[in-house]
């Protein structure tokens, strides 16, 4: 035994090796052979920098300025036996259209969903798209959605109120954002305990598999990681025990509202940000971006801290529930967001911005059988999250041919540098902008060119106090450009075919 565990700390293994913190479920490690369980967990507008572990030794320098003073030591822990990326974003920081191209594969206009999805928007999941769970379906895998779906236009089809929204109303036109998701639309989840969308944190309500409607009366991170913890023990036979499975738990918080003690968790809150515990709210603005005077993020930040540690309690428990489950080294499990929060940066607060506050999500995957502890730097769009899952699990021949991400997964097991992507991008159609991440610049294009085009340097200028001129970088600039187009011309976006910005983007040029 002690043989093997030198030799697997040898090999990279967990945390830091010489110091034996192999926990107990990972010592055997047996090779299963077995098809991977997957299990993706992402609460709601919770930002990259929003993690404790960010401060010890060995990330401190791996993050662009400063993080968060947040206590989560579930998440803490499990960094130290992921693979933690460093820079990912999300394409489109936005709920819906992040969630289409996580499970479709696929950009806004190709996938149907370019804004939040509501009922008086064209706006909905390619019923035809073949996505992540229709995929995993097809490939013999039991699949359980709990929590926040948001992928749907709402239908006047209440299941307990036929001809109305959800919400009670009959005209789309009166603010119907939340939706009943009838089975067809399901995408190959066959276990159901979600809604559309609802921010009531304490009082959510969920629809189950059959479409009866549940209101459990506590706040949604605990009643979800309840669902997922049940879920993964099979208690009522939620899953086919013989089949291997893929559970997503999508929670709401960090999700606003974060106004008072009525939205979050009060232990969590009074263990460590009521106003006892720390007594200037500035110590948790930490960012020399926000505003002096900026109030809403003064008003927030110790509901949004406190909603990020429940979330972490909540997360640690389903953690918990896989490894006592004997099925650890086969799971892969994935702790990410659909996008950030910019909590008063720029005197903003919100997402859907290029800002590293609202751009950058947290990314971290687990799967003690093939991939080793370390971090990386890999720039991934949105689109390659669903390709380079199945490909880790070994289910590249399975990728839908018109999924236009890309598989990344050796990227994950290997610290390649051959072929790794040079940007990320991104993408927003409801203010029309394109833009991208290189591992050093952030670059962003309006497309009527009526606001102000921004680059910065986040090497030199992690908080993106500093926009650089487009002259003086003329160098810079063009390089990026060129990058840009090329890129929006491989995903075929409307505006190289529209010759958006064509007197600042090169087009065809390569
Ligand atoms: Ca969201």
């Amino acid at each position: 035994m002690k043989q093997e565990r030198r030799s697997f700390l040898k090999k990279g293994g967990v945390a830091f090796a010489g110091i034996s913190l192999l926990p107990e479920w990972l010592a055997a490690r047996p090779k299963t052979g077995k098809k991977p369980n997957l299990i993706y967990v992402f609460p709601d507008q919770m930002r990259r920098q929003a993690m404790g572990f960010w401060k010890k030794p060995e990330y401190a320098s791996l993050l662009r300025g400063t993080s968060d003073p947040v206590h989560t030591p579930n998440l803490d822990r499990f960094a130290d036996e992921s693979l933690v990326f460093t820079q990912a974003v999300s394409t489109t920081p936005l709920s819906s259209p992040h969630r289409a191209m996580l499970f479709s594969g696929k950009y806004p206009h190709k996938n149907g969903v370019k804004w939040n999805c509501r009922a008086d928007r064209e706006n909905q999941l390619d019923p035809r798209a073949e996505c992540l769970g229709d995929v995993l379906k097809k490939s013999g895998y039991s699949c359980g959605y709990i929590g926040k779906y948001h992928l749907d236009r709402p239908e006047a089809n209440d299941p307990d109120n036929p001809g109305h929204y959800v919400n009670g109303s009959t005209r789309p036109e009166q603010k119907c954002w939340d939706a009943y998701t009838p089975e067809p639309l399901r995408h190959g989840f066959d276990y159901w305990h979600s809604y559309g969308t609802f921010d009531v944190h304490k009082n959510p309500h969920y629809w189950d598999s059959e479409g009866k409607k549940h209101e459990p009366g506590i706040w949604s991170p605990i009643h979800e990681a309840d669902k997922a913890i049940s879920y993964i023990r099979n208690e009522e036979g939620q899953r086919d025990e013989q089949k291997p499975f893929f559970l997503v738990v999508s929670m709401n918080p960090p999700h606003g509202p974060y106004h008072s003690l009525k939205d979050t968790d009060e232990d969590v809150f009074r263990k460590h940000y009521s106003e006892e515990k720390i007594g200037d709210v500035r110590e948790l603005l930490n960012r020399p971006n926000i505003p002096e005077e900026h109030r809403p993020s003064k008003r927030c930040v110790r509901y949004y801290a406190s909603h990020v540690s429940g979330v972490d309690r909540e997360f640690g428990r389903i953690v918990e529930a896989v490894e006592k489950s004997g099925q650890a080294e086969n799971t892969i499990v994935v702790f990410a967001s659909d996008h950030g929060e910019m909590m008063g940066s720029h005197g903003h607060m919100g997402k859907t911005r290029i800002y590293e506050e609202a751009f950058g999500i947290p990314f971290m995957v687990r799967y003690p059988e093939k991939l080793r502890h370390r971090t990386t730097d890999l720039l991934m769009d949105t689109p390659d999250i669903m390709p380079s899952l199945l490909g880790l699990m070994g289910l590249n021949e399975q990728i839908p041919g018109d999924v236009q991400g890309r598989d990344f997964s050796k990227f994950f097991v290997r610290n390649k540098k051959k072929g790794k992507p040079e940007a990320s991008l991104f993408i927003t159609h409801g203010n029309d902008k394109r833009g991208l991440r290189t591992d050093r610049y952030s670059m962003v294009l309006s497309g009527d060119g009526k606001e102000k085009d921004l680059l910065f340097d986040n090497q030199k200028d992690p908080y993106q106090q500093h926009p650089l001129s487009w002259e003086e970088h003329r160098e810079t600039a063009d390089a990026l450009l060129l990058l840009l187009a090329r890129r929006l011309q491989e995903i075929e976006d409307p505006w190289v075919r529209e010759n958006k910005r064509g007197e600042m983007m090169p087009y065809g040029n390569f």
